[in-house]
């Protein structure tokens, strides 16, 4: 049985999805004005860690995520520009081109680090008409009210507004720069619409005016749209806790009024140098950046996985180094089982499973999880570990499957050996299956194996 920590209870809970066997989950996407940072790309390691965790524990999942490129303003509360629109000004291109640019990079990264694409990826500014449609009901309902500049939410209709952050609204105005706006009937009432002047790039015609939507909206609609009125979980970053999340609830419960997230689960922040990443202190690092420092993507899959995702995560060099030497001797460990052609106990086998399936089960324990794996790995060589590490790998994907062997491995053949390996491959290549197939004998018989791969073959000591 999956536990999972969830926000609003502030407790460890037994998972029970609303439909047996199937689970309904919405991520908060990017917003797509800029690179993804190594830390956006946590949360959605974590993402794709739960994703998986779901699926291999046999769920069937559907997963939506928004993709954010219009109403995300520059500062948390309802002021300053879009941070699309600035993007486009800055870089003398429109929007809809700035938003296609990095929603591609976004997925690149999202390749390169194994991180599985939801099966729903929601663009905002294609459910523009819906999110209308839900500011119109807030009105109707009595949530919402217009001012000169927009549509807001009055908190004050919502006597449950806090309960995710479990602040105070005099905290959460403590802790947020809004600017007072006079016609607000409170200051922290939020935009739910946003009226454009005529310079402003991204808008839509609407009952009031031409505008364009507030960020909370986008997500209330965009969930409700594809996952119904109650679905099981939401994530995101810890940042979106106290506004983010607390207006998509206040949005969601008026509109439907019943509870509409049973689970919302959280993943913490990455730090670097023990500090927040800036631009200013140049230390926010792109994934690209990372290779270009001789890491390839998942050296850094590895190093996340490595901290509990409700753990803060210092992102250093040094950190970097220990995950890359880590991962690669996990490789190099586990090719030997690949190669080696001897069986493990089943029962030894079951336990490792059992401890594996517990940790992962247990608030998604990734750390506790990679504990059982490296202990396996230690074990015996056997055929029957390399298989169970594949399967383990559907919850780590760490590309366990590309396990090789070490390089001095590689170079530590005897000539006699590089000869007969030579000779088959080219048996091979003239389609005289026979001989290859007897040299290949001859090798294991002499304790080599060959392996061939789509750039030759390589040779490697058996059960080493
Ligand atoms: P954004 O594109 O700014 O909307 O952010 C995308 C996601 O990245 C959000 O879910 C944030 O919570 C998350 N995020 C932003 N900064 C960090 C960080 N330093 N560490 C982990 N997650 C972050
Ligand atoms: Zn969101």
């Amino acid at each position: 049985m999956l536990k999972i920590y969830n926000t609003l209870t502030r407790q460890k809970e037994d998972f029970i999805p609303l439909k047996e066997g199937k689970v309904t989950m919405y991520s908060c996407g990017p917003t797509v004005y800029s690179y993804a940072h190594i830390g956006n790309l946590r949360t959605y390691i974590f993402m794709d860690i739960f994703r998986r965790v779901l699926k291999y524990d046999g769920y069937k999942l559907k997963g939506v995520m928004n993709i954010t490129d219009v109403g995300h303003l520059l500062s948390d509360g309802d002021e300053g520009e879009d941070k699309m629109a600035k993007a486009a000004r800055e870089q003398q291109k429109t929007p809809w081109e700035i938003a296609e640019f990095y929603t591609n990079y976004f997925f690149e990264d999202f390749k390169k680090l194994n991180i599985g694409k939801p099966e729903v990826i929601a663009k905002a500014t294609d459910h523009i008409a819906e999110m209308i449609k839900d500011v119109q009901t807030l009105i109707d309902k009595g949530y919402a009210y217009e001012i000169d500049d927009g549509i807001y939410y009055d908190i004050s209709k919502f006597p449950d507004y806090g309960k995710l952050s479990r602040l105070s609204l005099d905290d959460q105005q403590a802790g947020a720069r809004v600017e007072v706006n006079s016609q607000k009937r409170h200051p922290a009432d939020f935009a739910v619409w946003k009226k454009a002047d005529p310079q402003h790039i991204m808008q839509w015609q609407s009952p009031w005016g031409m505008g364009y939507p507030g960020w909370h909206i986008e997500c209330s609609t965009m969930s409700r749209k594809y996952l119904g009125n109650h679905f099981d979980i939401h994530t995101g970053g810890v940042d979106a806790i106290p506004v983010h999340h607390e207006n998509e609830i206040a949005q969601n419960e008026a509109l439907e009024g019943h509870k509409t997230v049973n689970y919302w689960v959280h993943s913490e922040f990455m730090l670097v140098d023990n500090g927040k990443m800036s631009k200013s202190l140049g230390n926010v690092y792109r994934i690209d950046q990372l290779e270009e420092k001789g890491y390839c993507a998942l050296d850094y899959r590895y190093f996340c996985l490595n901290a509990h995702y409700r753990k803060k995560l210092n992102f250093t060099f040094e950190g970097m180094d220990g995950a890359k030497t880590s991962y690669a001797r996990l490789l190099n460990t586990l090719y030997a089982h690949k190669v080696s052609n001897t069986a493990t106990d089943p029962q030894v086998l079951a336990e490792y499973k059992k401890q594996f399936d517990e940790a992962v089960n247990d608030d998604l324990n990734i750390p506790l999880a990679l504990g059982v794996v490296w202990t396996m790995v230690k074990a015996p060589k056997s055929k029957d570990i390399y298989a169970l590490a594949l399967e383990f790998d559907k919850v780590l994907g760490l590309s366990l499957d590309k396990a090789q062997p070490a390089e001095e491995e590689q170079t530590d053949i005897p000539e006699e050996i590089s000869k007969l390996a030579e000779e088959r491959f080219e048996a091979k290549k003239h389609k005289d299956f026979a001989t290859a197939d007897a040299l290949r004998a001859k090798l294991t018989e002499l304790g080599y194996s060959v392996l061939d791969s789509k750039e030759g073959y390589k040779v490697v000591p058996l059960n080493k």
